[in-house]
């Protein structure tokens, strides 16, 4: 298939507007025109990875992290950012980043820890705003089933587990075309009045294009009459971060011992421990420091995560237990995550998980 109905599906999942500001997921390297039968994930896109690529026959990767976060200015195989690229480029295999935009989603990075975990009712821990828009359209009355049916298959009026979500008005519209205008309803040059409804709904801002194509395609007036609102609700279903609950609690030291069987680490670098049981788990997958005071105004027990500092551990206070299992330790399921997602929309498509372990932290136990 074309690389692009591959990355238009992980984007229908994941869309790249749900990830975070310094990131750069969405293809990296390649042509979305090009032809692939062979896919390989990995978590990161090393050298290693990109010679496994050419060796297997595939002719894109799909890695958690991007292998290229900013501007390169020169391509002279002096870091392993422009090898990786060069390389790239040179055997024709494309580079795809789904990163902090799965990282995001109800069914992504964190839930997978959250199911290895064993949580239950799992939650994002601080949902994302600015993802969530309003379409108000005026729509004559024998019109107005067409367009709204229109506008909800294009993806408008989904909020949570209900779809078909729109609010509806009576109302008289007015308006008087010029010489040019070939209006739906009236005359040219008077004032028509019609009996209209006012449908209100709300989209995801990523289906905007699509959904006002839907919008004009189906309204029978030459100069639709709509209006677009930015909200500021926050997407309960998108976000950083997932707190969720252990069916039974467990004293700290057991809970540990469960963390580190399950997420398969080495060592956790964790606070002091508080006596207490742990009932309530916040997670994130990698960098996740910034999330500490939600987790603890949302009551977390502990705060499941990696790449704290020192001075970061302070920040606990006594009200929470910091643990630390290691960046790729806490996101190494992402490559079954993403193996799942892809074989279960495509199941003769070839995908294969990488066989170098990428981790570039090594414990020396
Ligand atoms: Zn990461």
């Amino acid at each position: 298939m074309k690389l692009s109905a591959l990355t238009a599906y992980l984007e229908s999942l994941a869309p790249l507007n749900y990830q975070e500001d310094y990131d750069n997921s969405g293809l990296i390297v390649g042509n979305p025109e090009q032809e692939v039968s062979h896919a390989l994930i990995s978590l990161d896109c090393t050298e290693a990875v990109v010679d496994e690529a050419i060796a297997t026959g595939c002719q894109v990767i799909i890695s958690h992290h991007p292998i290229v976060f900013k501007g390169l200015k020169k391509f002279n195989g002096k870091t392993y950012v422009e090898r990786v690229v060069e390389k790239a480029i040179r055997k024709g295999i494309a580079i795809y980043a789904i990163h902090t935009n799965l990282d995001s989603i109800m069914t992504g990075v964190n839930a997978r820890i959250c199911e290895t975990l064993g949580l239950k009712n799992s939650r994002i821990l601080l949902p994302k705003h600015n993802l969530i828009k309003k379409l108000v359209t005026y729509v004559p009355l024998n019109h107005a089933d067409t367009v709204r049916d229109a506008l909800f298959a294009a993806g408008a009026g989904t909020i949570g587990n209900y779809s078909e979500v729109s609010f509806n008005a009576e109302g008289t519209g007015t308006f008087k075309g010029n010489d040019a205008a070939t209006p739906y309803v009236g005359e040219i040059g008077k004032r028509h009045k019609e009996d209209e409804i006012r449908i209100e709904t709300v989209y995801p801002a990523n289906l905007e294009s699509k959904i006002l194509m839907a919008l004009i395609l189906a309204h029978p007036y030459e100069e639709v009459a709509y209006d677009l609102y930015n909200l500021t609700n926050q997407h309960q279903q998108v976000g950083s971060g997932m707190i969720g609950e252990l069916e039974l609690p467990l004293n700290e030291e057991s809970f540990l011992f469960h963390v580190k069987d399950k997420m398969r680490t080495h060592v956790i670098r964790h606070t002091k421990l508080l006596g207490k049981h742990v009932k309530k788990v916040a997670v994130c997958g990698g960098s996740g420091g910034f999330l500490l005071k939600h987790a603890i105004a949302a009551g977390a027990d502990v705060f499941i995560t990696a790449d704290y500092k020192y001075h970061e551990f302070f920040d606990a206070e006594g009200k929470i237990v910091i643990a630390d299992i290691g960046h790729f330790e806490s996101e190494q399921f992402t490559q079954q995550l993403l193996y799942e997602i892809i074989r279960k929309k495509f199941p003769i498509f070839a995908v294969r998980l990488t066989e170098v372990n990428t981790n570039p932290v090594k414990y020396f136990i």
